[in-house]
């Protein structure tokens, strides 16, 4: 194996639950392991296991609602985590590290779609997460920085919008958990209506999240070390998703009523994956019908 010593933090979340199925060898931590906004806890992790690679999943995730309302601890957890870890990972010597931003740290409106990596710095990102995505750009400067002086291969990956089974189904869950959540508690109280914040008129790429695993390992694997979007070409509108999620769960009689005086975020948010399928001919992209009617016949029966 190309590498000795695979750290995973953030291993406990949705990505990191889903590259344990492919890469059993490395090691899962938690925030309950280490507090990575704490250096010394960062310098005692990378004692104890002296990796020769990180994959750096840690982050603090959350929806809109969660981000608009505590966009100070999105912004200092997020930059406390990212700036320490690469800091003292470097002094460990540590040569490679693969990290994940977001989609919502491209800017809120671009000249042309969809977007392409070098467009980051074009523009402010979108004011619903704005702290989060400033953390986000931050790390992509430290690891290109450190890259340029220091010879290191800190590579970026940038997913859009995740789902999947192991995502968080509690107060605060993304889109498609959410939504999943909401019909299956409508239909088992026997009701069908539910309501859904915004209009519904914000385009969105939604990726099932083995998906983003399979890509960390193959860039792992294959040498790969560019900053890369990482999505699918699927662009719907949330409320097109709407649909497809309600007729997924037999519900499409649901009475949907949506709450304009909610914001609905960046209007349109798509990733160009024209470099990755260069780079990684062999990724499949699962489509959002199927990646959903997998979670959905997961979870169903575990949420109440
Ligand atoms: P997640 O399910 O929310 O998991 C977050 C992980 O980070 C958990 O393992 C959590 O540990 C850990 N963590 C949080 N605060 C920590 C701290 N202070 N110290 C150490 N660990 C900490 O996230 P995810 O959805 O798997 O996302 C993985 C990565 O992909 C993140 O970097 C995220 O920004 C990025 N991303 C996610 C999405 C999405 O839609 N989910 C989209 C684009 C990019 P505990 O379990 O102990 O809390």
């Amino acid at each position: 194996m190309k590498y000795k010593k695979i750290i995973v933090t953030g291993g406990s979340g949705m990505v990191g639950k889903s590259l344990q199925k492919i890469l059993p060898e490395a090691i899962y931590l938690s925030s309950s392991d280490y507090d990575l906004r704490d250096k010394d806890e960062i310098i005692k992790m990378l004692n104890t296991y002296r990796p020769d690679i990180i994959i750096h999943l840690a982050a603090r995730v959350g929806g809109i609602v969660d981000n608009i309302t505590h966009p100070v601890e999105y912004f200092n957890d997020n930059l406390l985590m990212n700036t320490l870890l690469l800091k003292y990972s470097y002094e460990f010597g540590v040569e490679r590290i693969i990290s994940m931003l977001s989609a919502c740290i491209f800017p809120d409106v671009v000249n042309s779609y969809p977007m392409k990596e070098d467009v980051i710095h074009e523009g402010p990102p979108t004011p619903t997460n704005f702290s989060y995505a400033y953390a986000k750009r931050c790390l992509l400067v430290q690891s290109d920085t450190y890259n340029k002086k220091c010879n290191t291969k800190y590579q970026c990956l940038i997913p859009c919008n995740l789902y999947g089974e192991y995502d968080k189904y509690g107060d605060n869950s993304h889109f498609v958990a959410a939504l999943l959540k909401k019909i299956i508690i409508a239909k088992n109280n026997g009701e069908k209506e539910i309501n859904l914040l915004g209009t519904g008129i914000a385009m969105r790429q939604f990726m099932y999240s083995d998906d983003l695993a399979w890509v960390i390992k193959y860039c792992m694997d294959n040498d790969v070390y560019e900053n890369l979007n990482v999505a699918t070409e699927e662009l719907l509108t949330i409320k097109e998703m709407t649909d497809i999620i309600l007729e997924i769960c037999n519900a499409s009689d649901f009475k949907v009523n949506w709450d304009s005086k909610y914001p609905d975020g960046q209007l349109r948010r798509d990733l160009k994956i024209d470099r990755l399928r260069e780079l990684a001919p062999d990724f499949k992209i699962t489509p959002f019908r199927e990646g959903v009617k997998k979670t959905y016949d997961l979870i169903k029966n575990n949420l109440i």
